[in-house]
């Protein structure tokens, strides 16, 4: 089944003359557990189509299908719910809660779910993030990458379905940024977490099981690399 389909997705900004197609009817699908990576020059309309499949945007005409079940039709609530369980989002900005510690931090979607986290999971990705002596330090405490892999952290951890990640190694040094590519990876297969990643950084796009090319609001080339 493809977890994830798009129908002639296309994202209109402004109008008249400041009009700009920022996503020009975009149709194709994604099979649960792939990991894909999603390039392109800047302004290419990557970060667009995250955020129509995120939920943070909608498109200004076609459809998107998540488990096929086509966004639209859902009611708000009802939205919000399977959006939350189906779709994780990481950006390069993240907002963490300033009052709570790092921990707290990481598990507080999933408490709020009323679900229980596995600790062992969590350990794993606290390691391999270098959180493990910062857990109770609160965020106003941490260095902007460590803020960083604290959302990560927190994303991967409520484990949904499908992770959005825009260019989540953006302001990371090598060994951080493949630090993130290894996590990204292990859930991936562990939890057959479908993964859609925007890099412009061609060594973690060749980690990806299929890179799909974006120039102008077109798909321009999708390749399966493995
Ligand atoms: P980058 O690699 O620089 O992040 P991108 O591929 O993510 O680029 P988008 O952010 O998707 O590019 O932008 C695609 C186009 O849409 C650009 O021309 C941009 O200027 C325009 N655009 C994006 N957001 C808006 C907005 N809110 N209002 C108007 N135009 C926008
Ligand atoms: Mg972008």
């Amino acid at each position: 089944m493809d977890i994830l389909r798009t129908k002639n997705l296309t994202k209109v900004y402004g109008e008249g003359i400041s009009k700009i197609i920022a996503l020009d009817n975009v149709t194709f699908s994604i099979e649960k557990g792939q990991l894909v990576a999603i390039i392109g020059a800047s302004g290419s309309g990557k970060s667009t189509l995250l955020h129509l499949l995120g939920g943070v945007d909608k498109p200004t005409n076609g459809q998107i299908f998540i488990e096929d079940r086509e966004i639209s039709s859902l009611k708000e609530k009802e939205l919000a719910l399977f959006r939350r369980r189906k779709v994780g989002l990481i950006y390069q900005f993240y907002n963490l809660i300033p009052t709570i510690d790092v921990k707290k931090n990481i598990l507080l979607p999933m408490l709020l779910d009323g679900r229980t986290p596995d600790m062992e999971y969590f350990n794993e990705i606290v390691g391999v993030l270098g959180l493990e002596n910062r857990l109770t330090h609160y965020p106003g405490q941490l260095s902007g990458g460590q803020q960083q892999r604290v959302a990560i952290a927190r994303s991967l951890i409520y484990r949904p379905a499908i992770i959005l990640a825009d260019e989540p190694t953006g302001n990371l040094d090598r060994k951080n940024s493949n630090e993130i590519i290894e996590l990204l990876k292990l859930s991936n297969k562990k939890y057959k977490q479908t993964i859609l990643l925007i890099t412009h950084d061609e060594k973690i796009a060749l980690e990806a099981d299929r890179i799909v090319d974006i120039e102008d609001g077109k798909i321009i080339s999708d390749e399966v690399i493995r």
